[in-house]
């Protein structure tokens, strides 16, 4: 069963404008329950633009976009429940930390979520130590955080509220080898554990590879391909 369908999804910035672009480009597909997709194209080419459709962050010029079977723009008043939904990391996690402590901020969207303080925690811890974050982090402001311990913080906030899709926009961007192989492989095990669908997107080849079931590739705001990661890679 899909969890995301995308049906005739097409989007364009400043619609009506003599600069409009279109990013994505009448595409259709869908996302499975459960599986790990990759995302990969070059620079420009969409992926931004349509992991933001996923929760409800853009509203398509044209088509249709189904979590779940329910169109999630036939009641534009209910979109808020689909941020939830869907969890978004963005590739700059200094976006996403602003709270005193660690604690505070990863607990951020399930208080938002109206969960009792003591879920909340629990969530928190259960969160962290997915992520690699021992508790003596989590007393400390997120500004003193290395970089992959920042990163490692963001993917907590966003895996605190359990989304049932996990979506990355490069979550390892700029991180040393080592530290790319943490978070990368962390997720891979979060994906395992619980079974939560995982969106990874990627200019990167080799991480595509290593940890995706499924590739979509993104050419244009096209779907290039979208195969099993073997096919795809048997291809190249
Ligand atoms: P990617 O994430 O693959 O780099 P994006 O989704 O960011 O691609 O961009 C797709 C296209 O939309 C590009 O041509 C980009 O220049 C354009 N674009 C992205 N954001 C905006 C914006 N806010 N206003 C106008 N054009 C944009
Ligand atoms: P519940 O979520 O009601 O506790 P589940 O059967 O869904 O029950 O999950 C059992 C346990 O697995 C949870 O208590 C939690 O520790 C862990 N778990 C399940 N889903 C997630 C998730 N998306 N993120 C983190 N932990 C999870």
């Amino acid at each position: 069963a899909s969890v995301i369908k995308v049906e005739h999804l097409t989007y364009i910035y400043g619609e009506g404008m003599p600069d409009a672009t279109t990013a994505l480009d009448d595409i259709s597909f869908e996302i499975e329950k459960g599986e790990f997709l990759g995302v990969i194209g070059p620079t420009g080419c969409g992926k931004s633009t349509l992991i933001t459709h996923f929760n409800g962050l853009n509203r398509p010029t044209r088509g249709k976009l189904y979590i779940d079977g329910e169109d999630i723009w036939a009641d534009p008043k209910k979109i808020r429940q689909y941020r939830f939904k869907v969890g978004l990391v963005f590739q700059y996690p200094e976006y996403q930390l602003f709270e005193e402590t660690v604690r505070k901020d990863i607990g951020f969207g399930p208080r938002n979520m109206g969960l009792s303080d003591e879920e909340v925690d629990q969530r928190v811890v259960e969160a962290a130590r997915f992520c690699g974050l021992d508790e003596a982090v989590l007393e400390r402001s997120p500004f003193e955080l290395s970089g992959g311990q920042k990163r490692r913080a963001a993917i907590a906030g966003v895996i605190a509220m359990r989304p049932e899709v996990l979506v990355l926009d490069e979550p390892a961007a700029g991180l040393d080898p080592e530290g790319r192989e943490m978070i990368l492989s962390q997720v891979k095990r979060y994906h395992r554990e619980t079974g939560t669908t995982v969106v990874l997107v990627s200019h990167s080849m080799e991480d595509i590879a290593k940890y995706a079931d499924r590739v979509l590739v993104l050419q244009a705001g096209k779907v290039a391909m979208l195969d099993t990661t073997a096919n795809i890679f048997a291809r190249a």
